[in-house]
Protein backbone atom coordinates (compact mmCIF):
# COMPACT_ATOMS: atom_id res chain seq x y z
CA UNK A 1 0.00 0.00 0.00
CA UNK A 2 2.67 2.55 0.75
CA UNK A 3 4.46 1.58 -2.15
CA UNK A 4 1.49 2.47 -4.43
CA UNK A 5 0.84 5.48 -2.53
CA UNK A 6 4.81 7.03 -3.02
CA UNK A 7 4.40 5.44 -6.88
CA UNK A 8 1.59 7.88 -6.85
CA UNK A 9 2.74 10.99 -5.31
CA UNK A 10 5.74 10.45 -7.93
CA UNK A 11 3.46 9.89 -10.66
CA UNK A 12 1.70 13.24 -9.51
CA UNK A 13 4.61 15.41 -9.26
CA UNK A 14 5.78 14.44 -12.80
CA UNK A 15 2.53 15.45 -14.59
CA UNK A 16 2.66 18.59 -12.74
CA UNK A 17 6.19 19.14 -14.58
CA UNK A 18 4.77 18.45 -17.77
CA UNK A 19 5.06 21.45 -19.35
CA UNK A 20 4.39 20.75 -23.11
CA UNK A 21 3.48 17.90 -24.66
CA UNK A 22 4.55 14.49 -25.68
CA UNK A 23 3.78 12.11 -28.84
CA UNK A 24 2.51 9.07 -28.14
CA UNK A 25 4.92 6.18 -28.62
CA UNK A 26 3.34 2.33 -28.71
CA UNK A 27 -0.34 1.77 -30.08
CA UNK A 28 -2.06 -0.38 -27.17
CA UNK A 29 -5.93 -0.18 -26.95
CA UNK A 30 -7.84 2.19 -30.27
CA UNK A 31 -11.46 3.50 -30.74
CA UNK A 32 -12.79 2.61 -34.16
CA UNK A 33 -12.62 5.10 -36.76
CA UNK A 34 -11.60 7.69 -34.09
CA UNK A 35 -12.75 11.65 -34.77
CA UNK A 36 -9.38 13.64 -34.30
CA UNK A 37 -10.07 17.67 -35.69
CA UNK A 38 -7.89 18.83 -32.89
CA UNK A 39 -4.86 18.50 -30.71
CA UNK A 40 -2.27 16.00 -30.65
CA UNK A 41 -1.80 13.10 -28.17
CA UNK A 42 0.77 12.31 -25.00
CA UNK A 43 0.25 9.70 -23.10
CA UNK A 44 0.69 8.20 -18.90
CA UNK A 45 1.95 4.87 -18.33
CA UNK A 46 3.46 3.26 -15.99
CA UNK A 47 2.82 0.20 -13.67
CA UNK A 48 2.73 -1.03 -10.00
CA UNK A 49 2.76 -4.54 -8.63
CA UNK A 50 -0.09 -5.80 -10.71
CA UNK A 51 -1.45 -2.69 -11.89
CA UNK A 52 -0.74 -1.11 -15.41
CA UNK A 53 -1.60 1.80 -17.40
CA UNK A 54 -1.75 3.33 -20.65
CA UNK A 55 -3.53 6.41 -21.65
CA UNK A 56 -3.07 8.38 -24.32
CA UNK A 57 -5.18 11.79 -24.13
CA UNK A 58 -4.63 15.16 -26.00
CA UNK A 59 -2.99 18.31 -25.92
CA UNK A 60 -3.97 21.13 -27.31
CA UNK A 61 -1.25 23.50 -26.16
CA UNK A 62 -3.92 25.48 -24.98
CA UNK A 63 -3.05 25.99 -21.07
CA UNK A 64 -6.65 26.14 -19.39
CA UNK A 65 -7.53 22.91 -21.32
CA UNK A 66 -4.74 21.05 -21.18
CA UNK A 67 -4.07 22.02 -17.31
CA UNK A 68 -7.85 20.33 -16.79
CA UNK A 69 -7.09 17.56 -18.62
CA UNK A 70 -4.51 16.88 -17.31
CA UNK A 71 -6.16 16.84 -13.72
CA UNK A 72 -9.19 14.56 -14.50
CA UNK A 73 -6.49 12.02 -16.61
CA UNK A 74 -4.76 12.27 -13.11
CA UNK A 75 -7.62 11.41 -11.12
CA UNK A 76 -8.69 8.57 -13.37
CA UNK A 77 -5.28 6.94 -12.85
CA UNK A 78 -5.11 7.91 -9.05
CA UNK A 79 -8.54 6.00 -8.94
CA UNK A 80 -6.97 3.16 -10.76
CA UNK A 81 -4.08 2.80 -8.75
CA UNK A 82 -5.91 3.05 -5.33
CA UNK A 83 -8.44 0.36 -6.69
CA UNK A 84 -8.06 -3.10 -5.08
CA UNK A 85 -7.09 -6.10 -6.81
CA UNK A 86 -6.46 -9.99 -6.62
CA UNK A 87 -4.84 -10.20 -10.16
CA UNK A 88 -3.53 -8.57 -13.08
CA UNK A 89 -5.12 -5.17 -13.67
CA UNK A 90 -4.66 -3.30 -17.07
CA UNK A 91 -5.97 -0.17 -17.85
CA UNK A 92 -5.83 1.57 -21.44
CA UNK A 93 -7.13 4.88 -22.25
CA UNK A 94 -7.99 6.07 -25.77
CA UNK A 95 -9.37 9.78 -27.21
CA UNK A 96 -11.23 11.71 -29.65
CA UNK A 97 -11.46 15.36 -30.59
CA UNK A 98 -14.44 16.93 -32.04
CA UNK A 99 -14.33 20.48 -33.18
CA UNK A 100 -17.59 23.24 -33.45
CA UNK A 101 -18.77 26.45 -33.57
CA UNK A 102 -15.67 28.86 -33.28
CA UNK A 103 -12.66 26.74 -32.25
CA UNK A 104 -14.64 25.06 -29.50
CA UNK A 105 -13.47 21.87 -28.53
CA UNK A 106 -14.83 18.30 -27.06
CA UNK A 107 -13.16 15.42 -26.39
CA UNK A 108 -14.38 11.61 -25.76
CA UNK A 109 -12.33 9.32 -23.66
CA UNK A 110 -12.56 5.71 -24.02
CA UNK A 111 -11.09 3.29 -21.76
CA UNK A 112 -11.06 -0.20 -21.14
CA UNK A 113 -10.41 -2.37 -17.99
CA UNK A 114 -8.94 -5.56 -18.19
CA UNK A 115 -9.18 -7.51 -14.93
CA UNK A 116 -7.75 -11.16 -14.84
CA UNK A 117 -8.79 -12.15 -11.72
CA UNK A 118 -12.52 -11.43 -12.32
CA UNK A 119 -11.90 -12.49 -15.79
CA UNK A 120 -13.83 -8.85 -17.32
CA UNK A 121 -12.69 -5.87 -20.16
CA UNK A 122 -15.04 -3.26 -19.25
CA UNK A 123 -15.45 -0.52 -21.67
CA UNK A 124 -16.62 2.76 -20.94
CA UNK A 125 -16.80 6.70 -22.37
CA UNK A 126 -16.20 9.74 -20.50
CA UNK A 127 -16.54 13.46 -21.73
CA UNK A 128 -15.25 16.88 -21.61
CA UNK A 129 -16.89 20.00 -23.55
CA UNK A 130 -15.23 23.01 -23.40
CA UNK A 131 -17.29 25.94 -24.69
CA UNK A 132 -14.73 29.11 -24.56
CA UNK A 133 -12.06 27.04 -22.83
CA UNK A 134 -14.36 26.44 -19.89
CA UNK A 135 -15.72 23.22 -19.42
CA UNK A 136 -19.32 22.68 -19.31
CA UNK A 137 -21.58 19.92 -18.06
CA UNK A 138 -24.76 17.70 -19.46
CA UNK A 139 -26.43 19.53 -16.79
CA UNK A 140 -25.96 23.33 -17.96
CA UNK A 141 -26.11 22.65 -21.34
CA UNK A 142 -29.60 20.84 -21.07
CA UNK A 143 -32.99 22.41 -19.81
CA UNK A 144 -33.68 20.25 -16.80
CA UNK A 145 -37.93 20.20 -17.35
CA UNK A 146 -36.80 18.65 -20.87
CA UNK A 147 -34.73 15.68 -19.95
CA UNK A 148 -37.43 13.24 -21.55
CA UNK A 149 -37.51 15.54 -24.27
CA UNK A 150 -34.04 14.82 -24.78
CA UNK A 151 -34.12 10.90 -24.05
CA UNK A 152 -37.33 10.90 -26.65
CA UNK A 153 -34.91 12.26 -28.96
CA UNK A 154 -31.80 9.85 -28.36
CA UNK A 155 -34.02 6.60 -28.65
CA UNK A 156 -35.46 7.83 -32.29
CA UNK A 157 -31.94 8.08 -33.26
CA UNK A 158 -31.53 4.84 -31.71
CA UNK A 159 -33.88 3.20 -33.71
CA UNK A 160 -33.10 4.87 -36.88
CA UNK A 161 -30.18 2.89 -36.91
CA UNK A 162 -31.05 -0.42 -38.71
CA UNK A 163 -27.78 -2.09 -37.19
CA UNK A 164 -28.73 -0.86 -33.66
CA UNK A 165 -32.63 -1.43 -33.67
CA UNK A 166 -33.79 -4.88 -32.87
CA UNK A 167 -31.53 -5.31 -29.80
CA UNK A 168 -32.20 -1.53 -28.80
CA UNK A 169 -35.87 -2.70 -28.33
CA UNK A 170 -35.40 -5.31 -26.21
CA UNK A 171 -33.61 -3.43 -23.93
CA UNK A 172 -35.41 -0.20 -24.60
CA UNK A 173 -35.98 1.00 -20.71
CA UNK A 174 -32.34 0.47 -20.07
CA UNK A 175 -31.93 4.16 -21.28
CA UNK A 176 -33.31 6.20 -18.05
CA UNK A 177 -35.23 9.09 -17.89
CA UNK A 178 -32.38 11.27 -16.37
CA UNK A 179 -29.60 13.58 -16.41
CA UNK A 180 -27.26 10.71 -16.11
CA UNK A 181 -28.37 9.71 -19.61
CA UNK A 182 -26.95 12.82 -20.76
CA UNK A 183 -24.12 12.81 -19.10
CA UNK A 184 -21.59 12.06 -21.74
CA UNK A 185 -21.63 14.14 -25.21
CA UNK A 186 -19.74 15.77 -27.51
CA UNK A 187 -21.26 18.28 -29.71
CA UNK A 188 -20.56 18.64 -33.89
CA UNK A 189 -21.11 21.76 -35.31
CA UNK A 190 -25.05 20.10 -36.05
CA UNK A 191 -25.11 17.55 -33.81
CA UNK A 192 -24.50 15.83 -30.59
CA UNK A 193 -23.22 12.53 -29.54
CA UNK A 194 -23.93 10.60 -26.81
CA UNK A 195 -22.03 7.56 -25.49
CA UNK A 196 -22.94 4.58 -23.45
CA UNK A 197 -20.70 2.58 -21.52
CA UNK A 198 -20.43 -0.89 -23.01
CA UNK A 199 -23.51 -2.86 -21.72
CA UNK A 200 -25.63 -0.53 -21.17
CA UNK A 201 -28.13 0.38 -23.51
CA UNK A 202 -26.96 -2.46 -26.29
CA UNK A 203 -25.64 -5.69 -26.01
CA UNK A 204 -22.06 -6.61 -25.22
CA UNK A 205 -21.24 -6.93 -28.74
CA UNK A 206 -20.96 -3.34 -29.78
CA UNK A 207 -19.14 -2.40 -26.94
CA UNK A 208 -19.38 2.21 -25.94
CA UNK A 209 -22.16 2.85 -28.18
CA UNK A 210 -22.62 6.44 -29.75
CA UNK A 211 -25.15 8.13 -30.98
CA UNK A 212 -25.56 10.59 -33.28
CA UNK A 213 -28.42 13.19 -32.41
CA UNK A 214 -29.32 16.31 -34.87
CA UNK A 215 -29.09 19.58 -32.97
CA UNK A 216 -32.64 20.56 -34.49
CA UNK A 217 -34.03 17.79 -32.61
CA UNK A 218 -32.91 19.08 -29.64
CA UNK A 219 -33.52 21.87 -30.51
CA UNK A 220 -36.65 22.73 -27.44
CA UNK A 221 -33.94 20.89 -25.16
CA UNK A 222 -30.49 23.45 -24.71
CA UNK A 223 -30.58 25.87 -21.74
CA UNK A 224 -29.42 29.62 -22.40
CA UNK A 225 -26.06 29.01 -21.27
CA UNK A 226 -25.62 26.04 -24.17
CA UNK A 227 -22.42 26.41 -26.37
CA UNK A 228 -22.54 29.34 -28.26
CA UNK A 229 -23.10 27.31 -31.33
CA UNK A 230 -26.60 26.24 -30.58
CA UNK A 231 -27.71 29.33 -28.90
CA UNK A 232 -25.76 32.44 -30.15
CA UNK A 233 -27.15 33.54 -26.64
CA UNK A 234 -25.49 33.90 -23.25
CA UNK A 235 -27.59 32.59 -20.22
CA UNK A 236 -29.00 35.08 -18.36
CA UNK A 237 -26.56 34.90 -15.30
CA UNK A 238 -23.94 35.46 -18.22
CA UNK A 239 -25.82 38.52 -19.71
CA UNK A 240 -25.76 39.99 -16.36
CA UNK A 241 -22.05 39.63 -16.11
CA UNK A 242 -21.66 41.56 -19.11
CA UNK A 243 -23.92 44.18 -18.13
CA UNK A 244 -21.90 44.54 -15.08
CA UNK A 245 -24.71 43.20 -12.62
CA UNK A 246 -24.04 41.51 -9.23
CA UNK A 247 -25.33 37.83 -8.61
CA UNK A 248 -26.39 35.99 -6.04
CA UNK A 249 -27.20 32.79 -5.15
CA UNK A 250 -30.45 32.57 -2.65
CA UNK A 251 -30.39 29.00 -0.97
CA UNK A 252 -33.24 27.38 1.26
CA UNK A 253 -32.80 24.42 3.48
CA UNK A 254 -34.11 21.77 5.02
CA UNK A 255 -37.63 22.03 3.01
CA UNK A 256 -39.82 21.46 1.56
CA UNK A 257 -42.56 22.38 3.28
CA UNK A 258 -46.18 22.83 1.53
CA UNK A 259 -47.13 26.23 2.54
CA UNK A 260 -44.19 27.95 3.48
CA UNK A 261 -41.85 26.81 0.33
CA UNK A 262 -44.75 27.71 -2.23
CA UNK A 263 -45.30 31.54 -1.23
CA UNK A 264 -41.46 31.53 -1.66
CA UNK A 265 -41.48 29.47 -5.05
CA UNK A 266 -44.70 31.99 -6.15
CA UNK A 267 -42.46 35.05 -5.24
CA UNK A 268 -39.65 33.74 -7.62
CA UNK A 269 -42.29 33.13 -10.57
CA UNK A 270 -43.23 36.49 -10.11
CA UNK A 271 -40.22 38.10 -10.98
CA UNK A 272 -38.87 34.96 -13.11
CA UNK A 273 -35.75 34.62 -10.68
CA UNK A 274 -33.95 31.40 -9.36
CA UNK A 275 -33.12 29.76 -6.01
CA UNK A 276 -31.69 26.37 -4.56
CA UNK A 277 -33.48 24.56 -2.59
CA UNK A 278 -31.39 21.98 -0.35
CA UNK A 279 -33.70 19.06 0.64
CA UNK A 280 -34.42 16.73 2.91
CA UNK A 281 -35.40 13.50 1.69
CA UNK A 282 -37.05 12.73 4.69
CA UNK A 283 -39.69 15.93 3.86
CA UNK A 284 -39.25 15.49 0.05
CA UNK A 285 -40.27 12.51 -0.04
CA UNK A 286 -44.11 13.93 1.09
CA UNK A 287 -44.00 16.83 -1.55
CA UNK A 288 -43.34 15.42 -5.26
CA UNK A 289 -45.44 17.74 -6.67
CA UNK A 290 -43.35 20.65 -4.84
CA UNK A 291 -40.29 19.69 -6.16
CA UNK A 292 -41.56 19.13 -9.68
CA UNK A 293 -42.55 22.74 -9.37
CA UNK A 294 -39.30 24.11 -8.01
CA UNK A 295 -37.42 22.48 -11.59
CA UNK A 296 -40.48 23.60 -13.65
CA UNK A 297 -39.60 26.95 -12.22
CA UNK A 298 -35.56 26.70 -13.50
CA UNK A 299 -34.79 26.40 -9.87
CA UNK A 300 -31.99 23.76 -8.37
CA UNK A 301 -32.37 21.39 -5.89
CA UNK A 302 -29.45 20.18 -3.66
CA UNK A 303 -29.49 17.74 -1.60
CA UNK A 304 -29.62 18.19 2.32
CA UNK A 305 -29.21 14.26 3.38
CA UNK A 306 -32.40 12.52 4.33
CA UNK A 307 -32.64 12.73 7.57
CA UNK A 308 -30.36 15.61 8.52
CA UNK A 309 -27.43 14.04 10.86
CA UNK A 310 -23.85 15.76 10.92
CA UNK A 311 -22.36 13.84 8.14
CA UNK A 312 -19.15 14.23 10.19
CA UNK A 313 -20.31 11.66 12.82
CA UNK A 314 -21.04 8.75 10.45
CA UNK A 315 -19.42 6.01 8.71
CA UNK A 316 -18.90 5.92 4.97
CA UNK A 317 -21.54 3.63 4.66
CA UNK A 318 -24.56 5.86 6.45
CA UNK A 319 -22.92 8.70 5.18
CA UNK A 320 -23.64 7.57 1.56
CA UNK A 321 -27.06 6.21 2.01
CA UNK A 322 -28.13 9.58 3.22
CA UNK A 323 -27.31 10.89 0.30
CA UNK A 324 -28.67 8.44 -2.17
CA UNK A 325 -31.82 8.24 -0.43
CA UNK A 326 -33.03 11.82 -1.24
CA UNK A 327 -30.98 11.69 -4.55
CA UNK A 328 -33.48 8.71 -5.54
CA UNK A 329 -36.50 10.52 -3.92
CA UNK A 330 -35.69 13.84 -5.98
CA UNK A 331 -34.56 12.25 -8.90
CA UNK A 332 -38.10 9.86 -9.10
CA UNK A 333 -39.85 13.27 -8.38
CA UNK A 334 -38.14 15.60 -11.15
CA UNK A 335 -36.23 13.08 -13.60
CA UNK A 336 -33.07 14.97 -12.35
CA UNK A 337 -30.49 13.77 -9.96
CA UNK A 338 -29.01 16.20 -7.63
CA UNK A 339 -25.39 17.31 -8.21
CA UNK A 340 -24.99 19.62 -5.33
CA UNK A 341 -24.48 18.66 -1.76
CA UNK A 342 -24.80 20.66 1.48
CA UNK A 343 -24.06 18.93 4.50
CA UNK A 344 -26.10 19.72 7.65
CA UNK A 345 -25.12 22.43 10.05
CA UNK A 346 -22.03 23.07 7.48
CA UNK A 347 -20.53 19.86 8.73
CA UNK A 348 -17.95 18.53 6.73
CA UNK A 349 -14.38 17.21 6.96
CA UNK A 350 -11.77 15.20 4.29
CA UNK A 351 -13.35 12.14 5.25
CA UNK A 352 -16.87 13.30 4.10
CA UNK A 353 -15.20 14.78 0.86
CA UNK A 354 -13.61 11.68 0.33
CA UNK A 355 -16.51 9.12 1.30
CA UNK A 356 -19.05 11.20 -1.00
CA UNK A 357 -16.85 12.60 -3.73
CA UNK A 358 -19.99 15.47 -4.00
CA UNK A 359 -19.78 19.09 -5.30
CA UNK A 360 -20.35 20.49 -1.33
CA UNK A 361 -22.26 24.32 -0.87
CA UNK A 362 -21.11 26.12 1.49
CA UNK A 363 -22.57 29.84 2.47
CA UNK A 364 -20.76 33.10 3.27
CA UNK A 365 -23.33 34.48 4.25
CA UNK A 366 -25.91 33.11 7.39
CA UNK A 367 -29.30 34.98 8.23
CA UNK A 368 -29.55 32.79 11.35
CA UNK A 369 -33.61 33.08 10.17
CA UNK A 370 -34.02 29.02 12.04
CA UNK A 371 -32.96 31.23 14.84
CA UNK A 372 -34.43 34.41 14.82
CA UNK A 373 -37.04 33.60 13.41
CA UNK A 374 -38.31 37.02 12.59
CA UNK A 375 -39.01 38.40 9.23
CA UNK A 376 -37.57 41.46 9.66
CA UNK A 377 -34.13 40.37 11.22
CA UNK A 378 -33.84 37.94 8.03
CA UNK A 379 -34.76 40.36 5.64
CA UNK A 380 -32.14 42.91 7.33
CA UNK A 381 -29.62 40.26 7.10
CA UNK A 382 -29.76 39.60 3.67
CA UNK A 383 -30.29 43.44 2.33
CA UNK A 384 -27.69 44.42 4.47
CA UNK A 385 -25.09 42.14 3.69
CA UNK A 386 -25.59 41.25 0.23
CA UNK A 387 -22.84 40.83 -2.18
CA UNK A 388 -21.80 39.92 -5.92
CA UNK A 389 -21.15 35.77 -6.04
CA UNK A 390 -22.37 35.56 -2.62
CA UNK A 391 -24.29 32.60 -1.53
CA UNK A 392 -26.97 33.09 0.81
CA UNK A 393 -28.50 30.54 3.67
CA UNK A 394 -32.06 30.57 4.70
CA UNK A 395 -34.72 27.86 5.07
CA UNK A 396 -37.65 27.75 3.99
CA UNK A 397 -39.60 25.88 6.35
CA UNK A 398 -40.36 28.83 9.01
CA UNK A 399 -42.98 30.92 7.89
CA UNK A 400 -40.95 34.26 9.09
CA UNK A 401 -38.22 33.27 6.39
CA UNK A 402 -41.46 32.64 3.42
CA UNK A 403 -42.57 35.84 4.43
CA UNK A 404 -39.07 38.17 4.39
CA UNK A 405 -38.50 36.11 1.08
CA UNK A 406 -41.15 38.23 -0.65
CA UNK A 407 -39.32 41.42 0.63
CA UNK A 408 -35.90 40.12 -0.28
CA UNK A 409 -36.61 38.90 -4.00
CA UNK A 410 -38.16 41.99 -5.20
CA UNK A 411 -35.71 43.83 -3.20
CA UNK A 412 -32.69 42.35 -4.58
CA UNK A 413 -33.75 42.79 -7.87
CA UNK A 414 -34.41 46.39 -7.65
CA UNK A 415 -30.60 46.82 -6.44
CA UNK A 416 -29.37 45.23 -9.73
CA UNK A 417 -28.95 41.70 -8.20
CA UNK A 418 -29.21 39.01 -10.64
CA UNK A 419 -30.82 35.94 -8.75
CA UNK A 420 -29.64 32.49 -9.94
CA UNK A 421 -29.28 29.30 -8.54
CA UNK A 422 -25.69 27.97 -7.30
CA UNK A 423 -25.05 26.08 -10.66
CA UNK A 424 -25.69 29.13 -13.12
CA UNK A 425 -23.73 31.55 -11.03
CA UNK A 426 -20.41 29.35 -10.43
CA UNK A 427 -21.15 28.51 -14.52
CA UNK A 428 -21.48 31.89 -15.32
CA UNK A 429 -18.44 33.25 -13.08
CA UNK A 430 -15.99 30.92 -15.02
CA UNK A 431 -16.13 27.78 -12.02
CA UNK A 432 -16.31 24.63 -12.59
CA UNK A 433 -17.54 22.84 -9.30
CA UNK A 434 -15.41 20.13 -8.38
CA UNK A 435 -15.88 16.94 -6.67
CA UNK A 436 -14.51 16.58 -3.34
CA UNK A 437 -14.38 20.08 -2.81
CA UNK A 438 -16.35 22.65 -0.70
CA UNK A 439 -17.41 26.00 -1.97
CA UNK A 440 -18.79 29.44 -0.10
CA UNK A 441 -19.12 31.85 -2.68
CA UNK A 442 -18.41 32.20 -6.16
CA UNK A 443 -15.97 34.68 -6.00
ZN1 LIG B 1 -30.27 22.06 7.49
Amino acid sequence: MTKKFLSLILLISLISLLAGCSFAQKETYKIKNPSLEAGFAQKLSGSFENLSYDIKFPCFNNQAIDEFLSKQITQKVRDFVSSSSNGKKELYGEYQTFLYGDGNISIQMQYLLKDTAAKTQNETAQTFVFNENKPVSASSVFKRNKIDAAIEAIKNAILSNSEYKADFLKKSDSLQNSIDSLENFVFTNDSVIFFYDKNTILPEKYGVVSVKVSKDSLQECFAGSSPKPFSGKTSGAKEAIEQGRPIIALTFDDGPMEGTTNLILDELEKHDAHATFFVCGNQAKHYPALLKRQIDLGCEIGNHTYSHPALTSLNAEKMKEQISKTNEIVSQATGVTPSLVRPPYGSINQAVKNNLKARFILWDLDTLDWKTRSTEATIKAVLDGASDGQIVLMHDIHDPTAKAAKKIIPELIDRGFYLATVSEMFEAKGYFLEEGKAYNHAN
